[in-house]
């Protein structure tokens, strides 16, 4: 069995941008992912003239390291149509447009006028920089007000975490506003600033990307595909090391006590409780602190529908998100075919719905029947859905999207020092370092630098 300079697990975009990478730099690289498929949460379906996405639906061109590993490997990114900019939220049961710009702030029924004052008071506003840690609810009505907190923010977490603001921590879950706060003061400030010296990076010529939400012809998964093609017989599909032990300078990986690869250095791309199970001999200190990054199950349920089946206009729209308090049972509606419309065949809408996470872990508990009834019975009303879908497509992911829930950072540091203790061992993955394609690709690029 060949030694590697690398060994990777998981197969997702996370572990393939590793792999990727680390060859880029002259280093032999072997990716070992339990599932027969790779991507992981990317999971694209091609049918019937329809691209339909059954896990995340596009990326932000903001992370040069996606756009750089799609170019490597041949890919151009399609971005989305201009729609995918008009966003919308229920509100007392109506699907209304989320305010743009400072003007439509201003308007919007969303806040009454407490409420915007409240949010145009944010910078004066007492910065903690105790370095605490602090939920994210108490972090967005502490910095914008209840009433900013509840109906914007709120959908927003649901939006990327399926999450419990209560629960989540703001500076694990959103380092980026905790960051604005702790090192300008106040979110309006640290906006400002970040987009200044990102307008600055642009003039010198770094790339900084579009901030267009972007996919490829065929969808999500080509990119993982096309990561597997190129690593060739280097990339074992379906094969899943139940333990990682040392030998001497090498991490040696093993299913059922055999060998299943040997390697200098370990990238652990999967999510933080198998990590927690592979490493439970070799690294006992981090079983815990990893245990605790799970994910509640997410459900995505697709549908197709011919257009004048549906009474609302749905093609000038990203689709929409509700606060809980709206009672509606879905965490989100998207409109896949105005998103992208190259992805859905001519004359047919395609709608995908989430449904699940931390408020409604049981909903994978449905059966297709039941989960399509859940998603789409409701908008049966709202958008004025008749007659049967001509097509539906249902995915239940199982460990949905890590909670980086209260004490993150801390877990984190935690596992990072129990590498640093056994040497040659790293994480990569969105259980530890950020959610989300671009956080996955940013993490994968800075690993395979550092290794
Ligand atoms: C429904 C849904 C919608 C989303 N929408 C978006 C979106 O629109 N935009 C966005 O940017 N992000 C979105 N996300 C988040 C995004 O999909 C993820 O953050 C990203 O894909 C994470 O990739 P990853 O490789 O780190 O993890 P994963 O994709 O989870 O990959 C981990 C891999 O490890 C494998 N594995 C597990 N155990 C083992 C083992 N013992 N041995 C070997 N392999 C193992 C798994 O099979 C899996 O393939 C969404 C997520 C979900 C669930």
């Amino acid at each position: 069995m060949p030694t590697y300079d690398v060994a990777i697990v998981g197969g997702g975009y996370s572990g393939l941008a590793v792999a990727h990478f680390a060859r880029k730099r002259g280093l032999s690289a072997v990716v070992l992912e339990k599932e027969e498929r790779p991507g992981g949460k990317v999971q694209t379906v091609r049918e019937a003239g329809n691209v339909v996405e059954l896990g995340p639906l596009g990326w932000l061109d903001k992370e040069p390291a996606v756009t750089e590993m799609a170019a490597d490997l041949g890919l151009v990114p399609v971005p989305a149509a201009p729609a995918e900019k008009v966003r919308y939220l229920l509100r007392r049961g109506r699907i209304t447009a989320l305010p743009s710009g400072p003007g439509s702030f201003l308007t919007t029924p969303f806040l009454t006028v407490g409420g915007k004052l409240r949010v145009m008071a944010e910078p004066f506003i007492k910065a903690k920089r105790d370095g605490g840690d602090e939920s994210a609810r108490s972090f967005a009505r502490r910095r914008l007000g209840q009433q900013m907190a509840d109906a914007f923010f709120e959908p927003f977490v649901s939006g990327i975490y399926a999450g419990d603001p209560g629960r989540l921590s703001a500076p694990g879950a959103f380092p980026l506003l905790a960051g604005w706060e702790r090192d300008s003061g106040s979110l309006v400030r640290g906006a400002v600033k970040y987009m200044r010296a990102k307008a600055k990076r642009r003039k010198a010529g770094e790339p900084v990307g579009t901030g267009s939400l972007c996919s490829f012809a065929g969808g999500l998964a080509a990119l993982a595909e096309a990561g597997t093609q190129a690593l060739g017989d280097d990339c074992r599909l379906g094969v899943a090391p139940d333990r990682a032990r040392k030998d001497g300078d090498c991490w040696v990986l093993e299913r059922g006590g055999q060998e299943v690869a040997r390697a200098r250095q370990l990238v652990m791309a999967c999510p933080a409780p198998a990590t927690a199970g592979i490493l439970r001999a070799e690294a006992p200190d981090l079983v815990d602190a990893a245990e605790g990054i799970r994910g509640d199950p997410l459900c995505v349920v697709a549908a197709t529908f011919r257009r004048e089946q549906i009474r609302e206009r749905v093609d000038d729209g990203f689709g929409f998100l509700a606060a809980r308090s709206e009672g509606f049972r879905p965490l989100g509606v998207q409109f896949a075919h105005a998103i992208f419309p190259g992805q859905t065949a001519a004359g047919l809408a395609q709608i995908r719905v989430l449904i699940g996470g931390s408020f409604d872990a049981q909903a994978h508990a449905l059966d297709d029947a039941g989960l399509y009834q859940a998603c789409f019975g409701p908008l049966e009303g709202l958008l004025g859905i008749t007659g049967e879908p001509l097509q539906t497509w249902t995915r239940r992911v199982m460990g949905g999207v890590p909670q980086y829930e209260m004490g993150h950072l801390v877990r984190v540091a935690r596992i990072e020092a129990s590498a640093a203790r056994l040497g040659g061992l790293h994480f990569a993955g969105d259980s530890f370092s950020g959610v989300g394609v671009v956080k996955a690709f940013a993490r994968a690029k800075e690993v395979a630098l550092a290794l």
